[in-house]
């Protein structure tokens, strides 16, 4: 659903990712780990057109979006959903879900509309806390009200491939552990995702896929289990306090 061939970004004169290729098929949970810095997020940012890439091809459903601007993107089937919860405060919860399906009803093209009520009560089904305060300012929701938030909203795109960027951080561990419950639930429904994770292992535990990334590099990957398995991904990645 997803190929990235040999992707190549920088930051002025910083070049940050040195030729990455990973792919995300259909309805799998394909994880990125890797060290502050590696890269994750600059390669979130690239997929998803909000950095133009210096080189490499990114494929979504079998046609290019390099370096196509971000709503481009978005309106072939990519929802992004960034790290830091990127949410409108002075907007309730529920006109923040609306801004979504507004996002989406105003894209056109060839993906169908959708119903954004249903599409609505799907949001709110998946995050009853959210359904609890849709009439709440976004900016008065704890942190981790807001990411299920951001998430929430990603959902109302009606994504073919949903981009995932550390939706645990900065939560307290049982919301790091619903966070994990609810994609383990969008993929059991069929969705594609791609998670960078600073949880590497809970990371691994829900996705099938994974790849690690060191300095810009794909350094290893393979079926999840097995990266939990290697004991040189355990040393660098499972087993430090921080996760990482
Ligand atoms: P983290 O887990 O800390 O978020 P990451 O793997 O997501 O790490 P990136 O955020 O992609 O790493 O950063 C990769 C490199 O690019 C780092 O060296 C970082 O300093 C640099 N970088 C990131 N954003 C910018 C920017 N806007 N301008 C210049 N350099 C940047």
């Amino acid at each position: 659903m997803l190929e990235i061939q040999e992707l190549k970004a920088a930051y002025g004169q910083v070049q940050v990712l040195h030729g990455i290729t990973l792919a995300v098929p259909k309805g799998q949970v394909v994880t990125l780990i890797g060290s502050n810095g590696a890269g994750k997020t600059t390669t979130m940012r690239a997929v998803s057109g909000m950095l133009k890439p210096t080189g490499g091809r990114i494929l979504l459903g079998g046609k290019p979006i390099s370096g196509l601007p971000a709503h481009r993107v978005t309106k072939a089937g990519l929802a992004h959903c960034p790290e830091g919860r990127r949410v409108f405060p002075a907007q309730t919860v529920r006109d923040n879900l609306l801004l979504g399906a507004f996002t989406r009803l105003t894209m056109g093209g060839r993906r169908p509309k959708g119903n954004v009520a249903g599409d609505l009560d799907r949001a709110l089904d998946l995050f009853p806390r959210l359904r609890e305060r849709q009439k709440q300012l976004a900016g008065t929701l704890s942190g981790g009200e807001q990411q299920m938030l951001a998430m929430a909203r990603a959902l109302m795109l009606n994504p073919e491939v949903l981009l995932l960027d550390e939706p645990s951080m900065g939560l307290a561990p049982i919301l790091v552990e619903e966070v994990f419950h609810i994609i383990g639930r969008l993929k059991s429904e069929g969705m594609t995702m791609l998670l960078v994770e600073q949880f590497a292992a809970a990371a691994l535990g829900v996705a099938d896929y994974g790849y690690v990334l060191e300095n810009g590099r794909i350094a290893v990957h393979g079926p999840a289990l097995q990266l939990r398995n290697d004991p040189k991904v355990q040393a660098a990645y499972l087993g430090g306090t921080s996760g990482h």
